[in-house]
C-alpha cells in the first residue's frame, strides 16, 4: 500500500499533466481534432485513475460522452438562455446543460 504523501505527489502530477494536456490542445497550430481528442483520452484516463477533479473551464470543453474535444461551431453548438448554457455535442449528439445561477 502507497503512503499517503505518495499518493498525493502522484495526484499533483497528474494534475499538473492534464493542466499541460489542455494548454496542448488549445494552442494547437493549426488545430487537429484526432490530436485533442487523444491528448483528451489522456486527461480522461489520469482524471478517473487519480480521482482528479477538472476545473470546470476545462470539464465544459469536451463531451462527457463520447469524449470529443469541444470548438464552438465545429463539434459542439452553445446555446445562452436565461439562465443555462446548453452545450449540444455535434459529434454524438449528447446535450450537457450548465445553469448560471444555482
Ligand atoms: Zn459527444
Amino acid at each position: 500500500m502507497k503512503a499517503e504523501g505518495e499518493k498525493k505527489r502522484l495526484q499533483r502530477q497528474a494534475t499538473t499533466r492534464i493542466e499541460t494536456l489542455f494548454a496542448q490542445i488549445r494552442t494547437l497550430k493549426p488545430f487537429n481534432q484526432e490530436v485533442a481528442d487523444r491528448y483528451l483520452r489522456l486527461v480522461w484516463q489520469l482524471s478517473t485513475k487519480h480521482k482528479i477533479r477538472l476545473a470546470s473551464a476545462n470539464k465544459r470543453s469536451f463531451c462527457r460522452k463520447c469524449k470529443s474535444y469541444w470548438r464552438p461551431g465545429k463539434t459542439v453548438r452553445v446555446r445562452v438562455q436565461k439562465s443555462r448554457i446548453i452545450y449540444t455535442c455535434l459529434v454524438c449528439g449528447a446535450i450537457r446543460r450548465i445553469h448560471l445561477h444555482s
